[in-house]
């Protein structure tokens, strides 16, 4: 065999393709995975990640606000954007150079470059052909820049994590999770945050719960919220800062930033698939089936590039039951897509899973029924900040079979895992109601909900 002929090739190194090849070895196959830019793709490099080790600069800023109301009588010197950046980005490279020792020690190749199809099973990186049984498209996606004249002034999500410092004014373009994140942690850190959406709502597939409950945190924390605002044009100041140009004289200036959250599209162009004839949807995410086959045999795909629900823990477990299925003996090895349960890193975060009501009653008329409650939770009876909680289950039928949990609030982000076993399991309302509580928690309202 060529020592250019692989089992299986996944293009991405992100983490799908890594899941992929991993698991795909360690059921003996011969792997590879391209990888044109960091290991680790998205997710460790400009996503979950680093993301969430700004989540938690700005949970310890929120802890130094209510400090007072705990008895510490601290005085505040600052806050060095410059030190979190540091840290943060020496922990992702750590995590780079664990991925490159892993797949040595898992004997999956690395194939550093650019990769783009020549045939159905043959790739083509820097003028050096690779070919395989199987390939896997796992090029994951790319922020969407939008069409107006200076959006190059502003920065993506990708920019982010390159600021050197914590821009004191800054306006966040989006209504995903993504603008939410980014638009709290700016907030919690310093700076003054405006957030443009062109619609009406925030997270717009969200249950409307935690989207009303956000939107008042949101506002609670001082974001300032424009709504059916499309931005038309950026354009710099003499004094070096941007200026928002909204339509009908709409103005919007001095800010020392401008970040795009509009959204993401899959990193397809440059694969050349067209010439192997892979269809795409008419969004450009490649078209796959139950089993992540494309229409071309031997080319699957995996991950954000598919655009079915873009998280890294979707992707990891898609690529894992690909290798399971085409090298470990399971035939019917596959992704479910329902109840995935996911969190937003706002502040306060989202834990949510399952049909949002709207969902719920769409698919299932009458026989749905809420419960809910909102409420301060206990960390802030003391404080004169206050962030509610607000949770909710959504039931359907005479057995009251729970079909989605929803929960803003202090500690939502590591709640929802559990209830995600149950509801996968096919839990009922009355299975929650004999489950003993744990108190003194905010989780403890999900069994008690009248
Ligand atoms: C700001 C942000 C925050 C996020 N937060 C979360 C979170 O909290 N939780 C969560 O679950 N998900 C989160 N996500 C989503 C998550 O990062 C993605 O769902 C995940 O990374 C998808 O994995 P993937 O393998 O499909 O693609 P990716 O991780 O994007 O990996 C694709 C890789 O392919 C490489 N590539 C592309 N084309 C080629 C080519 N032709 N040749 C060689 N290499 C190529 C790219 O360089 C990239 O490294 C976040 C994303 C962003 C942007």
């Amino acid at each position: 065999m060529s020592k250019h002929h692989y089992d299986l090739i996944a293009i991405g190194a992100g983490g799908g393709g890594l899941s992929v090849a991993e698991r795909a070895a360690a059921h003996g196959a011969h792997c590879a995975v391209v990888e044109a830019g960091r290991l680790g793709g998205t997710c460790v490099n400009v996503g979950c990640v680093p993301k969430k080790v700004m989540w938690f600069g700005a949970q310890i800023a929120h802890a130094v606000a209510d400090a007072h109301d705990y008895g510490f009588d601290l005085s505040l010197r600052g806050f060095d954007w410059a030190t979190l950046k540091h840290k943060r980005d020496a922990y992702v490279k750590g995590i780079n150079d664990w991925y490159r020792t892993y797949l040595a020690d898992s004997d999956v190749t690395v194939l550093a470059g650019r990769g783009r199809f020549v045939d159905a099973h043959s790739i083509e990186i820097e003028g050096r052909i690779y070919t395989a049984e199987h390939i896997v498209i796992a090029s994951g996606g790319e922020p969407v820049w939008p069409d107006v004249p200076g959006a190059e002034l502003g920065i993506s999500s990708n920019g982010f994590f390159e600021l050197e410092s914590l821009p004191g004014r800054v306006a966040v373009v989006g209504a995903g999770y993504i603008a939410v994140e980014l638009a709290g942690m700016l907030r919690a850190l310093g700076a003054e945050v405006a957030l443009y959406l062109r619609g009406e709502r925030l997270l717009r597939r969200f249950d409307h719960m935690l989207r009303e409950h956000l939107t008042e945190a949101l506002l609670d924390e001082g974001i300032d919220i424009f709504t059916h605002t499309q931005v038309a044009e950026v354009r710099r100041a003499d004094d070096g800062r941007l200026n928002l140009y909204c339509g009908q004289g709409r103005e919007s200036a001095g800010f020392n930033a401008v970040l795009w959250a509009i959204g993401r599209r899959p990193a397809v162009a440059g694969l050349n698939l067209e010439s192997i004839g892979v269809l795409l949807e008419d969004s450009g995410h490649v078209q796959v089936d139950d089993f992540q086959n494309t229409n071309v045999p031997g080319v699957y795909a995996i991950g954000d590039v598919t655009g079915q629900m873009e998280l890294t823990p979707v992707a990891i477990a898609a690529g894992r039951r690909l290798a399971d299925r085409l090298f470990g003996g399971q035939p019917d090895r596959h992704l479910n897509y329902e109840n995935i349960p996911t969190v937003v890193f706002s502040h306060p975060p989202i834990g949510t899973v399952g049909l949002s009501e709207d969902e719920a009653r769409e698919k299932h008329g009458d026989a749905v029924k809420i419960y809910q409650a909102s409420f301060t939770p206990m960390y802030h009876a003391v404080t004169g900040r206050k962030v509610k909680t607000a949770v909710k289950l959504i039931t359907v039928g005479a057995k009251e079979k729970v079909v989605g949990a929803h929960v803003i609030g202090h500690g939502a982000d590591e709640m929802l895992q559990g209830f995600a076993v149950a509801i996968r399991m096919g839990a009922t309302k009355r299975d929650l109601d004999d489950t003993v509580a744990i108190h003194p928690t905010s989780a403890e309202e999900l069994v008690t909900l009248r």
